[in-house]
């Protein structure tokens, strides 16, 4: 059996060094708002280039709280990816904003910056793409858009640690970004984890009350926040992992090039990387049009797949209340029903990857008898 995710390797890799940071914490008798928090917010805004970080409790969390540090509320539009995690749309409504959404680049799967103006309406305040997969939304003319209409733009960078985009990381592209350690993530904690970061430091500093209660001194509340502080545990562990990253993400990017070179010919579209782009590779994600039939194929053949996502947020009882019609974002529901994310993760061996290629090949030998 190949997994399609197996995480407990970054755990083994790195045990000794997790759990001297675990015992460091439980003895230190400091178990919100300490030193690992702060430690953890300064190497992480480091490894990514970018001036603030502040810890949040998770990626959608982040994502909210970034919302309200630019201003978002009730009344507001926010332009959000037809395809993308429903976390992303969330955010926008919890602010009491409407999600608008704006179809992508077929070939990369990211917001389409051609379609952006004509989203654009009196009420659009801030646009939130999306780095899917881990490669980088185009962010050039997306920024060039939301300056000339006077937007705010927040990069929801759950997928994409260690993203770079012409030579400069995510997380520091737009006016703020929201990250998610969901274990799964390149980087990624043992438990719920996130955090925002900024070169703007009013809104790095209305993060940090936010998610205190609104609370900069203790028991005194200036704004009405929230309870949405990254931990001390989480916080130590992700110090330890963050050292691994770029290793990390250099394996999965070996692991994308044995696919792209061995997989190509087979009747699917594989991933492509634009000039200037270097993904992260949280997600290979091929399409084939007989996608649900593959799908049942490899997992007999013991290849572990997901689908990201199996439906858009608009077509989800939660957003019925938009009355956004079926078919009236066609691409982004092709992508839907085409899409299949294959194994990924560092510590998937050469070997293993080579018996998910051979899997495929098997069955692209096979359909036409199928
Ligand atoms: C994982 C993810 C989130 C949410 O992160 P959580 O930590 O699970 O709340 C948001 N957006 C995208 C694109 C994600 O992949």
């Amino acid at each position: 059996m190949i997994p399609f995710l197996e995480l407990k390797s970054t755990y083994l890799e790195l045990k000794t060094e997790i759990d001297a940071a675990i015992a460091t914490v439980m003895e230190s008798g400091y178990y919100i708002l300490g030193p690992q928090v702060e430690a953890f917010e300064a190497e992480f805004a480091a490894s990514h280039d970018v001036q603030y970080c502040v810890g949040l409790s998770n990626g959608l969390d982040a994502l909210h709280l970034g919302l309200l540090a630019l201003g978002v509320g009730p009344g507001d539009e926010v332009i959000v990816p037809s395809n993308t995690y429903i976390a992303t749309w969330l955010a926008v409504t919890y602010t009491g904003a409407t999600p608008v959404p704006v179809e992508p680049v077929e070939a990369t799967y990211n917001i389409d910056p051609a379609r952006l103006e004509a989203a654009i309406t009196p009420r659009t305040k801030a646009i939130l793409p999306v780095h899917l997969y881990g490669q980088a939304a185009d962010m050039d003319p997306i920024m060039e858009i939301a300056r000339r209409y006077s937007l705010k733009v927040l990069e929801d960078a759950a997928q994409a640690q260690g993203t770079r985009y012409k030579g400069r990381y995510t997380g520091g592209l737009g006016d703020i970004a929201a990250w998610s350690f969901y274990p799964g993530k390149n980087l990624g904690a043992y438990g719920d984890a996130g955090a925002i970061t900024t070169n703007d430091p009013v809104l790095a500093d209305k993060v940090r009350v936010l998610r205190n209660y609104g609370s900069r001194i203790k028991y005194v509340n200036e704004t009405v926040g929230y309870n949405t502080r990254l931990d001390e545990l989480q916080a130590a562990i992700l110090r330890v992992k963050l050292t691994k990253l770029e290793e990390w993400n250099d394996r999965r990017r070996k692991i994308a090039a044995l696919y792209l070179e061995n997989l190509q010919g087979l009747g699917l579209v594989l991933p492509q990387v634009p000039e200037g782009h270097e993904p992260a590779w949280h997600l290979f994600v091929i399409r084939h049009p007989q996608r649900d039939d593959l799908q049942k194929y490899l997992g007999q053949a013991g290849v572990g797949t997901l689908i990201h996502y199996p439906m858009p947020p608009h077509m989800q009882e939660a957003y019925a209340g938009l009355n956004i019609k079926a078919s009236s974002l066609p691409i982004s529901e092709e992508i839907h029903r085409e899409v299949l994310s294959l194994p990924m993760f560092p510590h998937l061996t050469e070997e293993q990857v080579h018996q998910v290629i051979a899997a495929i090949r098997r069955y692209s030998q096979e359909q036409p008898n199928r």
